[in-house]
């Protein structure tokens, strides 16, 4: 017998990570993780902290990091929020900014995690859908809106918006809070952060999981000018008082401040990402236009679950995700060179096997 507040959480839908695979020698593409290891002064940095200190509480509003990154932007420390990875960030970002008596905007194909914030915060979303060649088109978000929340580039699709579109959406409507997912910018976008200064209107959100390859340390940010960076700080204030522990905070300053490191992986990251495209095109592979660290492809007549399937049977693990428009499409991380050649080789011999 279901007792009543069982129906309350039971009506939520959780979001489903991708799988973290307990085998070792898989090929990983499946969850968008740097192939390359986090800077050294990083790792340095976290194992100078890992001693006595831990004892004591972390500083709690994450202040170190905070300059790094408001030093980078030429911004003020009070305009920068830290939070535990960019999903908490979103998390606080879906409470504090998104929850209105007017609709939430965002694309149909876009990170699944938003509709998963809605549930959980009873926010009304409106699903704009993608374009025919799966691109955003800004048009489309001219709406009586409470706020926007687009990934830049898309989750899952790769496409980039150019700066000059996300000025469009913000002009809009002033009064309409446009947050830019940027978990992916690093690998080909344009950063929303240099419109900061002149909209009041817009949060930008970034990781240290994908280019500074700390998925692992949970950390994430969101830069924006005061009156929302501080609605975000009220709702951690209510939540969690210590977000980021001591090693997160020491290890993701560090990182930050480690460009050279930052610079030479993404930079190896987007060469094989051109070689990758060129090599699926050439199995019979369509490949969206990617400015991310994964690519999202369809073959022009293998299903994607089946491929999916040959793909893991031979080590190799790449995403698919459910909605019939994309039920085709495989979304492929950028791996390093030999991981990307094991893919090619396994795709090679799955399609000569059924051609
Ligand atoms: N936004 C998008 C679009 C993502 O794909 C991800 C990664 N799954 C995140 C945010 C969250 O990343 P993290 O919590 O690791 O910072």
């Amino acid at each position: 017998m279901s007792r009543f507040w069982s129906s309350l959480v039971h009506e939520l839908k959780p979001y489903v990570p991708g799988e973290q695979p307990k085998i070792a020698d898989l090929v990983k593409l499946n969850t968008n993780e740097n192939p390359y290891g986090p800077s050294p002064k990083a790792l340095a940095a976290i194992a100078a902290a890992a001693g006595d200190d831990l004892r004591l509480y972390p500083e709690p509003t994450g202040l170190a990091l905070r300059a790094a990154v408001a030093a980078h932007h030429g911004l003020g420390v009070d305009q920068v929020f830290v939070g535990n990875g960019s999903d908490e960030v979103l998390a606080h970002t879906f409470q504090a900014l998104l929850k209105h008596e007017r609709p939430l905007l965002f694309p149909d194909i876009s990170y699944s995690f938003y509709p998963t914030y809605c549930r959980l915060y009873g926010i009304a979303p409106v699903e704009v859908p993608l374009r025919d060649d799966f691109r955003i088109a800004i048009g489309d978000y001219d709406r009586p809106a409470g706020a926007v929340i687009i990934p830049n580039p898309n989750a899952p699709t790769g496409i980039a918006l150019p700066l000059a579109e996300i000025e469009t959406l913000l002009a809009q409507d002033p009064d309409r809070v446009v947050v830019i997912d940027e978990a992916y910018v690093d690998f080909g976008a344009e950063s929303a952060i240099a419109l900061v200064p002149r909209y009041e209107n817009l949060l930008v959100i970034q990781t240290f999981s994908k280019s500074r390859s700390l998925a692992g340390l949970r950390v994430g940010f969101a830069i924006g000018q005061r009156p929302l960076i501080e609605a975000l700080e009220r709702v951690k204030d209510s939540f969690n008082s210590y977000p980021l522990d001591r090693l997160a905070l020491v290890g993701a300053t560090a990182a930050f401040e480690d460009q050279a490191w930052f610079e030479t992986t993404t930079a190896r990251i987007v060469a094989s990402r051109t070689a990758l495209v060129d090599a699926l095109a050439g199995l019979g592979f369509s490949v969206l236009p990617s400015a991310a660290n994964f690519v999202f492809a369809r073959h022009a007549s293998a299903k994607g679950e089946a491929l999916a399937a040959a793909l893991r049977s031979r080590g190799v693990l790449v995403r698919r995700f459910g909605a019939p428009r994309i039920a085709d499409f495989l979304r492929i991380t950028v791996g390093t060179d030999a991981q990307c050649e094991r893919l090619i080789g396994a795709l090679r011999e799955i399609l000569d096997e059924s051609s």
